[in-house]
């Protein structure tokens, strides 16, 4: 039997209709059997059986926990102790985490069994995880295309039904666009909801762990206990008891779009057509659609990039083959140990970030690049604050078409840069975000919606969601 829902599969765990044990076997054929899609950097093959075995034993002692049995697989950069963790990349490689991440701690505290480490873009830099130290990624509904990126490997491992859900982090948008390439669901949580105690950084003000699911009630599942304040990170403010469960009541929405992004010639237009039929059948429901125009989109691109680029350039300091990263053989001095580590180390993408954001930090660029681009961060915010307030959800495109061609892009940074021209807005704002599956184009590849949310108001962006998936199996 295939895994549907985590409420059902509990359900028959409690019946004693099928046993963790069994999924857990299950999970591990398929990876095993898709190997050839690189997602998995590692399978926990013993570990993960021994913990199904545990979990069987507790549940015929009448013990189930809120997560019990359910099979996680991690994103490549959550630290997850005694295991490796390398962010894809050489510099980190032969690396074990000390200690785990919270959202890690969480989910064993819960009854999750861990599958395994997930493959994505080296320190989550990309778009289509072709930027990873260990290979591509290919995309299990069609393997001459990618997976989305950076968390590629956490979308395919959810699609090809290797774990029931997966973790990856979203800085500008690698959780919704890998879910949107994949056909799955994504979604990156407000700045603050989901500690980010023991994930490897990249950007910290907008780095934000995010859930892919099969279906909409099961993210927000995991979710709610994932979420919370947490010692580790004071960044992470939300309350942890805010659990979401939700309402199958239907609701009237006010749905807040920008008619140029739903009608951008930038869009396939297939995915064009789709959204405008989303548009009109939310009107035909009894929604209330109210049009913005945004001030500053065309830049919202480039900020993202000069800031998080200033931020990594930053965050990637410590890989110098002293403290942290594998030190080269062949260096004999302080500069040598920094300069061959780190060029060895780092793959090309780093590099370039590591150039951009230390050029637009430097004296002399500071205030016409980094000092400028916050400033168009605040207008950003600023209006998507007034824009939430005045709509329950804002919904836009997640990517402008389906999954691309493996090395299609891989040569052009710009174009790969401008395929988070919709999902950055998210994290340059802070808000909650949901990537669903809208349909598919003629040739059977996954198209998606966005929608956004307030800040906090995850039950509601959940709800709408829910509400608004029209595949009935992917509610
Ligand atoms: N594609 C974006 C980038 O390369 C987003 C990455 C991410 O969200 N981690 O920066």
């Amino acid at each position: 039997m295939t895994f549907e829902r985590i409420s059902e599969y509990q359900a028959r765990l409690r019946l004693g209709q099928t046993t963790v044990k069994d999924e857990v076997l299950l999970c591990l054929e398929r990876a095993l059997s898709q190997a050839h899609l690189n997602a998995f950097l590692e399978l926990y093959t013993e570990e993960a059986l021994a913990r199904a075995e545990a979990l069987d034993q507790e549940i015929s002692s009448g013990n189930i926990k809120p997560l019990t049995g359910v099979v996680v697989g991690l994103k490549d950069n959550i630290c997850y102790a005694g295991h490796l963790v390398s962010a894809s990349s050489k510099i980190l490689e032969g690396f074990q985490s000390l200690y785990s991440a919270t959202v890690v701690e969480r989910l064993l505290e819960q009854g999750a069994v861990v599958i395994g480490r997930l493959n994505c873009d080296e320190f989550a830099m990309g778009s289509s995880n072709e930027n990873s130290a260990f290979g591509p990624v290919l995309n299990p509904l069609d393997t001459s295309r990618v997976p989305g990126g950076s968390s590629g490997g956490s979308a395919a491992a959810v699609a090809m039904g290797a774990c029931h859900l997966s973790l990856g982090t979203d800085t500008g948008g690698s959780v919704r666009q890998p879910a949107a390439y994949c056909g799955v669901v994504g979604f990156k949580p407000t700045y603050g909801r989901i500690s980010r105690h023991g994930i490897i950084a990249f950007a910290s003000s907008f780095d934000q762990v995010g859930v892919f699911g099969q279906s909409v009630e099961d993210v927000a599942h995991l979710v709610t206990f994932i979420s919370g304040k947490d010692e580790f990170d004071s960044t992470c403010t939300a309350d942890a008891n805010d659990v979401l469960t939700l309402k199958s009541e239907k609701k009237f929405y006010r749905i807040g779009y920008s008619p140029s992004w739903m009608n951008s010639s930038a869009l396939n237009p297939e995915l064009q057509s789709m959204l405008q039929n989303f548009l009109e059948r939310s009107t035909k429901e009894g929604h209330t659609l109210i049009p913005f125009e945004i001030e500053g989109m065309d830049y919202a691109i480039p900020v993202y990039y000069i800031l998080a680029t200033a931020e990594a350039s930053s965050n990637l300091n410590r890989y110098s083959g002293m403290h942290y990263g594998v030190r080269n053989a062949d260096a004999d001095s302080l500069e040598s140990t920094f300069k061959l580590s780190r060029s060895q180390g780092f793959g090309p993408e780093v590099q370039r970030r590591i150039m951009l954001g230390t050029y637009v930090l430097s004296e002399g660029y500071y205030d016409a690049y980094y000092v400028k681009a916050q400033k168009v961060r605040r207008l950003l915010r600023d209006q998507f604050q007034q824009i939430m307030s005045e709509c329950d959800v804002f919904a836009l495109p997640t990517t402008v078409g389906p999954a691309f061609e493996v090395g299609s892009k891989c040569n052009d940074p710009l174009a790969m840069y401008l395929e988070d021209q919709f999902t950055v807005l998210a994290n340059l704002t802070g808000l909650p975000a949901i990537s669903i599956p809208l349909g598919f184009d003629k040739e059977g590849m996954p198209l998606a919606l966005q929608l956004m949310g307030s800040a906090f108001q995850e039950q509601g962006l959940f709800e709408a969601a829910n509400q608004f998936c029209y595949k009935e199996s992917l509610k």
